[in-house]
């Protein structure tokens, strides 16, 4: 017999079951992987780093994850682009002839950037409910009435921008489905790999690996946790799995979850977001610069590749793709991607670019396990919706993971503080967050 049992060894699970073993509580971790880390997940194959899920701390002012990763001796390298800006770090942007724009050519476009910006926040408040991303951005650059090439550059940003942020296309995405992605402070990526955040959360703990969870029995008395090949009880349950996992009813839970929170399911998004890693055998693209960034028309399917041979110590780019684009490319064959992601980048660089030396290409929305890639604010939910995911039920069953936490979900810091609020819930008191690290 445990105390808790936890689903799931992601972030948010390993946090749960990390606080709880600590305030010397029985408990049992199970996750359907071969390993722990869940959509964070470094893949070591090739040598070097590739991080499959999750790369960037998204803002290390005031973030919990900054002293875990010291503390954990993560080495960390600056990479301030992870949230889609126009500005802020070098970007090498690209016209819609496919020339790079000068000087005076990226002031006037970050300026038409900043000015979209300013106006954003008010169109989202002014917004009626069920309005998406879409149509505030439309609203805003009919306000602005600039030309038509002018127009178009932008609307293509922001299209882009909830591609990258929410995995979905703008006309899915609330209104008010960025109000939360500010960034305080610079952004790190991990050299070394996001996996050792895991790995660290898990050191002395009772994981139990390739343990897929079908079933939650729950009442007054306790729960019942089964697996293809076990049954676990203990007086409560921690759910960390993914909400595309719980949006396909692969748990069954008995009896089923309050009609409140499978609304709130329901209604928040799981979005789809794949990365594609090209590795080339020298560098053709220019020294200094972050990302590489082709504006407005031909910024479709890709736009963005962003330099990250410094973290992987070999030439390489990262591009994504999100939203319904992400979700085709699950369905095309690894070589017919990288043409696709060749054509753009030669577009730009012209055919003497070098052929890949290799690839690594991501499928979140067809992993069973994870069934998308992240949460985010879908037309006519709200951040509430996230928090109202993880309402304890019945004083024994409580939801947790990125999705349930509406002040940042989709992120490794969201998963973490669900992770402490539900371990908070279950000891009935404040938990310091520091004592994670010891
Ligand atoms: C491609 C990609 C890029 C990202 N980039 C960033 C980024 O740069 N920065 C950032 O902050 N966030 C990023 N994120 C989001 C971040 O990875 C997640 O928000 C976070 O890792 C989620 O942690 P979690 O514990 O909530 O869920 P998970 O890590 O998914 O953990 C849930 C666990 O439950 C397990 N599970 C599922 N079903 C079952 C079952 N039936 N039985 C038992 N176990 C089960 C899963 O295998 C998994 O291990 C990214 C995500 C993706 C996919």
């Amino acid at each position: 017999m445990f105390d808790t049992v936890i689903v799931g060894a992601g972030v948010a699970g390993l946090t749960a079951a990390r606080l709880l073993h600590a305030a010397g509580r029985r408990v049992v971790v199970l996750e359907a992987r071969d390993r722990v880390g869940g959509r964070t997940w470094t893949d070591r194959s090739p040598g070097f780093s590739v991080d499959r899920g999750a790369s960037w701390i998204h803002g290390l002012t005031g973030n919990p994850l900054t002293e875990l990763v010291e503390a954990f001796g993560m080495e960390t390298s600056e990479f301030t682009v992870g949230s889609f800006q126009a500005g802020g770090r070098p970007i090498a942007n690209y016209d819609e002839a496919h020339r790079e724009l000068d000087e005076a050519a990226t002031e006037a476009w970050l300026a038409d950037a900043a000015a979209v910006e300013e106006r954003l926040a008010a169109a989202a408040e002014a917004s009626e409910p069920g309005e998406s991303y879409a149509d505030v951005v439309d609203r805003v650059l009919a306000e602005l009435g600039w030309s038509e090439e002018r127009t178009a550059r932008a609307r293509a940003f922001h299209r882009h921008r909830t591609e990258e942020q929410c995995g979905a296309d703008d006309a899915d995405v609330d209104a008010h489905g960025l109000d939360e992605d500010a960034i305080d402070g610079d952004e790190v990526v991990f050299p070394g790999g996001y996996d050792a955040l895991a790995t660290g959360l898990a050191r002395g703990l009772d994981v139990r690996l390739e343990q897929t969870v079908t079933a939650v029995e729950w009442s007054g008395a306790g729960v019942r946790v089964t697996t293809g090949s076990e049954s676990f009880e203990a007086r409560d349950v921690v759910v960390t799995v993914p909400l595309g996992v719980l949006k396909a009813a692969a748990i069954d839970f008995e009896p089923a979850l309050p009609e409140t929170v499978a609304a709130a399911i329901a209604r928040v998004g799981m979005g789809t977001f794949n990365k594609v890693f090209l590795q080339f055998p020298e560098r053709f693209w220019q020294d200094g610069a972050y990302a590489i960034r082709q504006l407005g028309a031909g910024s479709v399917p890709w736009h963005s590749w962003y330099d990250v041979s410094a973290v992987s110590g070999t030439p390489m780019l990262l591009t994504f793709a999100g939203g319904e684009w992400a979700r085709r490319i699950e369905r095309m064959p690894d070589d017919e991607i990288v043409a696709s992601v060749l054509d753009g980048l030669r577009r730009i660089y012209g055919e003497a670019m070098p052929e890949p030396t290799g690839h690594w290409i991501t499928r979140w929305g067809s992993d069973p396990f994870a069934l998308g890639s992240y949460s985010y604010v879908a037309r006519g939910a709200t951040y509430e919706d996230h928090d109202v995911i993880a309402t304890p039920i019945g004083g024994v069953l409580h939801l947790a993971g990125e999705a349930t936490w509406g002040d940042c979900p989709a992120t490794v810091n969201g998963a973490l503080l669900s992770g402490h609020r539900a371990a908070e819930r279950i000891l009935g008191r404040a938990i310091p967050l520091r004592s994670l690290a010891e």
